[in-house]
């Protein structure tokens, strides 16, 4: 018997849900016998029926197991918790809203058992239906991190992919605090083929990502695997105190040849303000690297669960 894990990070998916187990079942239904599968909902922290809904599903259908967490840890604390949960030889990561579409399953599965490959990812090939400006960003992103990193982050890669045991377990023997899942898949390496497809819309209730928490998620994915930032200050640095210096050069002749008076006090004052400016953006730096030291050195745990299946 083979056995693939199925995980499905759930925060407030109560309209959702019902919809993607029943598209997922019948996609899973003409898989060979010899295939066991294990659905491991992920409750993160909802505050509508989502864990009722999965509670009654539990009820029925015995593939299907749950973690519920004690409060929201976001989507990372739950793929790291269903990838650390998960029993099957194969595992593959899914969202509720059937943006991850389960009708590539099958090829997934062959690509991994029949060709070479370790693991499977997925990418969208565009980004209809989405805000205009969140797309802009979005490639904006993907170009800074992959000048900024020495392994590739695939644009528009999504969480939706499916893995051999030994690349799962490569990834979840990285501890650290500040998770950025498609990072860590890209950084642990293995061969990977990606399978693209066209974006498809949410297909019941809202998106969890504001762009502010897109945003801030961005400057953790730098931070996770960066330090290019922290180069970028001491660069600029460098470069004002080369130009102070010519500037000293150029005042002292000046002063000795035309014996010039004091003079240009606004040209000062802009050049403190921008002097000023550089310091606090390169403190702002460093103080983001030494935010997430702080919080990786307190080894406080991922996410904590308050119940679980009984078939575990
Ligand atoms: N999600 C989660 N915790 C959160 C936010 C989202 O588990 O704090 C889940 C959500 O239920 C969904 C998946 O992560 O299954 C993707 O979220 P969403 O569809 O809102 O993101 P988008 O597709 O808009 O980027
Ligand atoms: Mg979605």
């Amino acid at each position: 018997m083979e056995k693939i894990s199925i995980i499905v990070p759930c925060y407030n998916e109560e309209k959702a849900l019902p919809l993607f187990y029943e598209e997922l079942m019948k996609n899973i239904k003409d898989f060979p016998k010899k295939i066991e599968f294990e659905i491991l909902f992920i409750n993160d922290g909802s505050k509508d029926k989502t864990l009722q809904i999965i509670k009654e599903l539990n009820k029925k259908d015995n593939q299907i197991k749950y973690i519920s967490f004690s409060r929201n840890f976001g989507k990372e604390a739950a793929i790291y918790a269903g990838l650390e949960n998960a029993t099957g030889d194969y595992i593959t990561l899914m969202d509720a809203d059937l943006q991850d579409p389960p009708s590539l399953l099958k090829e997934m599965y062959k690509s991994v058992t029949e060709e070479d490959f370790d693991a499977v990812g997925t990418r969208r090939v565009n980004r209809k239906g989405e805000p205009i400006i969140r797309s802009f960003f979005a490639k904006l992103f993907y170009k800074l991190i992959n000048k900024m990193t020495n392994f590739e982050n695939v644009d528009g890669a999504r969480d939706y992919v499916f893995m051999k045991r030994i690349v799962v377990d490569a990834i979840i023997s990285l501890k650290e605090y500040n998770r950025y899942s498609k990072g860590l898949f890209s950084f642990v390496g293995f061969k990977v083929k990606w399978l693209e497809y066209k974006n498809v819309p949410r297909v019941a209730g809202e998106t969890k990502w504001s762009f502010w928490k897109l945003t801030k998620y961005a400057l953790e994915a730098i931070t996770a695997f960066s330090t290019a930032p922290l180069v970028f200050s001491s660069i600029i640095g460098l470069f004002f105190c080369m130009v102070s210096f010519l500037l000293i050069i150029a005042i002292i002749f000046k002063t000795l040849i035309l014996g010039d008076p004091t003079s240009g006090w606004p040209s000062l004052v802009c050049i403190i303000f921008m002097v000023s400016g550089i310091q606090l953006f390169s403190l702002g730096i460093i103080g983001q690297y030494l935010s997430k030291t702080y919080l990786e050195v307190k080894q406080r745990p991922i996410y904590i669960i308050r119940e679980k299946s009984d078939n575990f």
